[in-house]
């Protein structure tokens, strides 16, 4: 029997539990370091066309299907705080085409898909990792030191991975000119699945109740031309940008400013894609974010993850050698990935319109409709077609391994 081989995997958000399932089922034995001391939350975030097909091959549609949110109502507001449109969502189908998951139920699936069958480290991250003959030698920041024979960067956005293999983010990070701050703050009191937007021209604000509980998710946004370098890596600074461009604004803006500067759960970002010519390098990769963020405006970020996690770990099983292996991750995921990030121009537009006469026009089309329109799947959200993996049994236990069919 030949020894598994080892994989390193940094980062435990989607894309790295959602590798770490699929390359566990492949025989690999993977450890995941996690930076945070513990899962985190966020705001909802979407599944969408070959996505929730990953979802389904990991067993987790039904689970998920019942964590599914998503607004019954949308109510729109202008600068004044006066109702713009309020539309009711469509009348649901039974079985929902995509899913739309608070980012803390979608983590903690798949968490608890892999939980037993990997080894994580919470609060630890990777300080230094070098090539060695057979493998690549990491340095952790505990001080503990291993070598694996493959390292997969799974670390997000702001990826260290990305940074030590490729060099500053500024070289792959297109700043999109919007600035956002996601929190949570106790529900007013009367909003029960409900989206409640308000726009200034280049502002936005929205509270968002996912159910009819005590919390509701507040995002403040706005248009910058330049990135706010100082603010990034400056928690303070974040909290007195945000306040500074909603100083003076109506509605339950004060209110969410001030929640803002309380809330421990803050998560404040530019609105940014990660656009690369090559996501591998020797024996390491990035997946998710750190290769190919699309931005939040694509809202397509978590289902790029999830394919993205799939398709690696498919290509790493179907090839002994990884650099084969890596360049047939690199050919599926590349058409799909350059779909999805040029959706990005749709989403600013649309929710949060940056010149008065654009918000306008948004405004004079919101007042015809009765009802959310439909959010039409885009061709780019299915542009990726899976690989099959089929199951056979890898011992005499009867235990299954899954076999990539190539
Ligand atoms: C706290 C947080 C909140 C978010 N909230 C939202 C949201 O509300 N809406 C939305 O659409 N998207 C949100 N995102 C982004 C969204 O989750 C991703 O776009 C998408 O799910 C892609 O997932 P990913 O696993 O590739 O990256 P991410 O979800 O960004 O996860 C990266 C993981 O790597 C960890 N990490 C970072 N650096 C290191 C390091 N050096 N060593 C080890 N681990 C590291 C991070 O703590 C994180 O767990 C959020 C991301 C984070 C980190």
């Amino acid at each position: 029997m030949t020894t598994p081989r080892t994989v390193l995997i940094s980062g435990a958000s989607v894309s790295g539990p959602a590798l770490a399932h699929w390359l566990h089922r492949a025989g690999f034995a993977v450890t995941v370091v996690e930076k945070a001391g513990a899962l985190r939350g966020g705001y909802p975030v979407d599944i969408r066309g070959t996505a929730t097909e990953v979802i389904r091959r990991m067993g987790l549609w039904p689970w998920l299907r019942q964590a599914h949110v998503g607004p019954r109502r949308a109510t729109f507001l202008d600068a004044a705080g006066r109702t713009v449109a309020s539309l009711r969502a469509h009348a649901g189908q039974s079985e929902p085409r995509d899913l739309e998951i608070r980012r803390g139920d979608l983590a903690d699936a798949l968490y608890g898909l892999v939980r037993d069958d990997v080894e994580f480290r919470f609060g630890d991250s990777v300080s230094a990792f070098a090539p060695a003959a057979h493998g690549v030698d990491v340095t952790f920041r505990s001080g503990r030191q291993d070598t694996y024979d493959l390292v997969i960067g799974a670390d997000g956005m702001h990826s260290a991975t990305r940074a030590a293999l490729f060099g500053p983010e500024d070289r792959h990070h297109r700043y999109l000119a919007y600035c956002f701050a996601l929190f949570t703050l106790p529900n007013p009191g009367r909003l029960d699945r409900e989206l409640v937007l308000w726009n200034a021209p280049g502002k936005a604000a929205a509270l968002y109740a996912t159910g009819d509980g005590p919390e509701v998710h507040g995002f403040l946004t706005f248009h910058r031309p330049e990135p706010p370098r100082d603010a990034l890596r400056d928690p303070a600074a974040q909290r007195e940008l945000v306040a500074e461009v909603f100083a003076g604004e109506g509605w339950e803006i004060p209110r969410m400013v001030a929640a803002m500067r309380d809330t421990d759960d803050l998560f404040f970002d530019t609105a940014g894609q990660i656009r690369m010519p090559r996501w591998t390098q020797g024996r390491t990769a990035l997946v998710g974010d750190a290769a190919y963020a699309p931005s939040f405006l694509t809202g397509q970020g978590t289902s790029l993850a999830l394919s993205g996690a799939y398709v690696l770990a498919h290509a790493l099983a179907a090839h002994r050698d990884h650099t084969a292996a890596f360049a047939a991750y690199e050919d599926r995921m590349r058409p799909y990935v350059t779909a999805n990030q040029a959706l990005v121009d749709e989403g600013g537009a649309t929710l949060f319109p940056v010149t008065a006469r654009a918000l306008e026009q948004r405004d004079a089309r919101l007042r015809t409709l009765d009802t959310l329109p439909d959010a039409r799947p885009r061709p780019a959200h299915t542009a990726l077609t899976l690989p099959d993996y089929e199951e056979r049994p890898a011992s005499s236990s009867g235990a299954t391994r899954a076999r990539p069919v190539r």
